[in-house]
């Protein structure tokens, strides 16, 4: 059984009778069995049913942001934005999945040789509850468009979400299986991983999730793509615009109630200009309203769970005890559902959660540093490895450490990191591997195929 529970008001939203192994079994077969008509479909029959999604998408913004607000507690605003990211990513692959998988020619000594992505089958993709609908659009319109079929195992408190993905597909005219949902808790996703179908994995979550899917795939030698948690570091330079800063430190730290991978979660600040960053840092996360996600005025609703939210806590309190002071925030507000005010940490040091692991909520940690170089061995000392910014007046100097000193796999310059359908999204140590999104993400599920004619 599977529940989805309002975390703004504690209550049970709906309940949900979960696949059986029979019924998940079944689901998978006729996946697989739509499989070898589908991989044998035009771009053009592909791309107009993606075209017609994201038309639906577009159609169904509000009623699908309602969904999520209803059970993860995201602001409708940020709701409306994700639906349009995902009909924005259908969108994309439509237009260009073709022109990415094209034949490469390759001249040897062959009368003609090149290389051709063929698709590889049914694709299990895993995906966490944070944003519902965009972790799987990133999934699976490259995933599709290359001609794989897939089946995704959901959070399991956004079965509501999973189930609307499902409809949209069917009501977009995909021929019936091209895309199926599976109603089931983590316990049973190791055995559709080795189910013969299944030909490789995607999975977004958290590290230990990724690292349990990661050794049952490597198991069986099947192929995975792992989008695991983060820490990422914003390094405040000197000479930035304070202002520019303190804004978008803010806006990375506070989107999604601070529940995203890539949310700032770590800010290295010069110590010349520590106070005057942190006196503005503080003023725009003071500023965010939490409360009813569905009030036009709220800019930050509650964390997803209420389990989640007290691990949050429990994570600053533990680093309050080992001498982090707290800025702002920093308690359970009396207020009926899992909120979590926004809450700023000083003198965060290592051997403090709130240095060394994820904190997955509207949480900052703010350490002093006395030079650039100390920022970057802060910055990437670290077992995560997903996104990291630097802000500098000096664009060539923030290009330079973007690119060659920070450890991530995405460097943003005067900006807080986000995710575009038209470049790659992935981590590097224990954020994961692969890539999701642009020309390298549809190619992950591909059979790279060298062909040679004599
Ligand atoms: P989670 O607990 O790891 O769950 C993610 C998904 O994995 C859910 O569908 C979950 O199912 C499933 N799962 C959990 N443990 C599993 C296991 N041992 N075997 C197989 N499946 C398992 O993560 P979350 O709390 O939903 O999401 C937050 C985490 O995801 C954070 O660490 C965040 O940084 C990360 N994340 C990463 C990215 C990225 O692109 N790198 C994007 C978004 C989020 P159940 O719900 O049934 O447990």
């Amino acid at each position: 059984m599977l529940q989805s529970v309002n975390p703004t008001t504690g209550e049970v939203v709906k309940t949900y009778e979960a696949h059986t192994s029979e019924g998940t079994e079944k689901i998978i077969n006729a996946v697989d069995k739509t499989w070898h008509h589908w991989r044998s479909t035009s771009f053009m029959f592909r791309s107009q049913l993606m075209q017609n999604l994201s038309g639906l998408l577009k159609s169904k913004r509000e009623e699908l942001a309602f969904l999520m607000a209803l059970e993860m507690g995201k602001v409708k605003q940020e709701g409306m934005a994700e639906i349009d990211k995902c009909a924005w990513a259908c969108d994309y692959y439509a237009a260009n999945a073709e022109s990415f998988l094209e034949n490469e020619p390759i001249p040897t000594e062959a009368f003609k040789s090149y290389v051709s992505y063929q698709p590889i089958g049914t694709v299990l993709g895993i995906m966490p509850w944070n944003f519902p609908f965009w972790q799987v659009f990133r999934f699976v319109a490259p995933t599709l468009m290359a001609g794989n079929t897939a089946v995704l195992k959901h959070a399991s408190n956004v079965p509501g979400c999973a189930i609307a993905i499902e409809e949209l597909f069917r009501e977009a005219g995909f021929p019936e299986n091209v895309f199926r949902t599976l109603l089931i808790g983590s316990k049973q996703v190791e055995k559709v991983i080795r189910h013969k179908a299944i030909k490789a994995v995607s999975i977004t979550g958290s590290t230990p999730a990724g690292k349990s899917v990661a050794a049952i795939a490597g198991s069986e030698l099947k192929k995975c793509v792992l989008e695991l948690g983060g820490s990422d570091p914003y390094i405040i330079l000197e000479d930035a615009d304070m202002e520019l800063a303190a804004q978008k430190c803010a806006a990375g730290r506070l989107l999604n109630a601070g529940q995203s991978c890539i949310g700032a979660k770590r800010f290295i600040v010069e110590e010349k200009v520590y106070a005057h960053f942190l006196e503005l840092f503080t003023h725009e996360m003071s500023a965010a309203v939490f409360g009813d996600p569905f009030d036009e005025d709220t800019t930050m609703g509650p964390l997803a769970r209420f389990d989640l939210r007290d691990e949050l806590h429990q994570q600053v309190v533990a680093s309050v005890e080992k001498g982090a002071e707290v800025i702002i925030g920093g308690e359970i507000p009396q207020i009926k559902g899992a909120f979590y005010p926004p809450t700023i940490l000083e003198n965060v040091k290592p051997g403090m959660p709130a240095y060394d692991e994820e904190l997955f909520g509207p949480v900052a940690s703010v350490i002093k540093v006395k030079d650039l170089q100390e920022a970057v061995k802060v910055a990437n000392d670290t077992e995560f490895g997903l996104g990291a910014a630097i802000f500098t007046a000096n664009r060539s100097k923030g290009e330079n450490i973007a690119e060659m000193r920070l450890e991530a796999g995405a460097c943003f310059v005067n900006d807080f990191v986000k995710s575009d359908p038209r470049l790659p999204f992935g981590g590097i140590k224990t954020s994961g591997f692969g890539r999701e999104l642009s020309v390298h993400g549809i190619k992950e599920f591909t059979n790279i195929k060298t062909v040679v004619v004599k």
